[in-house]
């Protein structure tokens, strides 16, 4: 019995299937605990570095929302994926090069990561030319990290008056990536403030090792790879 049990538990563990099952649970401990549905929580399976063997397992055990931060790679591997299974939507959660922009519609049904006046202007371009526009988010650098993509926060409140105002982009809600040497929840509150102020309902927001907190601060969508896939390399 106990030999069996650790077989199991070993192959929750270290299946696509059975680590998927183990997020999904976790969200909706997590969502119980905050006081929310788990249906009103996305799991955005985040598979860069992974290729196709690694993710049509996971598309088998029923996930259809993944995350990619790179077009060249995405194009490399998803429209294939696409073509199998119809009802995939696909995230783009890393920094956007305007010339990448026509591929990114192409490929993305979601961008989280919309950070700047240009950017915005050329989806517009895009726009007027009769492309499809993407679910947005705006990427917010709550840490405000030199290094980092976004928004500033001091700055969000003007930037989305510019989208919505001037450009006329639906703009479905902010993401953040906090700083890994500080305590997430912090920078949770503060993307949830600024979501609130300004009349957006979505959060995207929470990793691998923070998506709990996230919940718990009202995560819509959580980023989820390593938990999923397993360590990159
Ligand atoms: C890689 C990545 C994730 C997933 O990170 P894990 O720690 O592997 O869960 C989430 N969001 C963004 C923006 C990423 O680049």
């Amino acid at each position: 019995m106990v030999a069996e049990n650790l077989q199991q538990g070993a192959q929750a563990g270290e299946t696509p299937r059975g680590r998927l099952a183990a997020i999904r649970a976790r969200i909706g401990a997590a969502a119980r605990a905050a006081g929310r549905s788990a249906e009103d929580i996305t799991l955005v399976a985040v598979s860069k570095t992974f290729e196709a063997p690694d993710i049509e397992p996971l598309i088998a055990a029923g996930q259809r929302i993944f995350g990619e931060n790179r077009v060249q790679e995405a194009a490399g591997k998803w429209p294939a994926l696409k073509a199998a299974t119809l009802d995939i939507e696909l995230h783009l959660i890393g920094p956007l090069q305007t010339n990448k922009l026509k591929e990114a519609l192409t490929l993305f049904d979601v961008f989280h990561t919309l950070d700047r006046e240009r950017l915005a202007e050329a989806l517009v371009k895009e726009r007027d030319r009769g492309a499809a526009l993407p679910r947005l988010f705006i990427q917010v650098n709550t840490g405000e990290e030199p290094q980092k993509a976004g928004i500033f926060p001091g700055e969000v409140d003007r930037f989305i008056a510019s989208c919505r105002e001037v450009h006329r982009l639906p703009i479905e809600g902010l993401m953040c990536i906090p700083p890994v040497d500080e305590e997430p929840a912090l920078h949770f509150a503060l993307l949830d403030k600024l979501a609130r102020r300004n009349g957006l309902a979505k959060l995207s927001m929470g990793m691998s090792a923070d998506f709990e907190t996230a919940i718990a601060f009202g995560a819509t969508h959580v980023r989820v790879g390593s938990a999923l896939f397993g360590s990159r390399s």
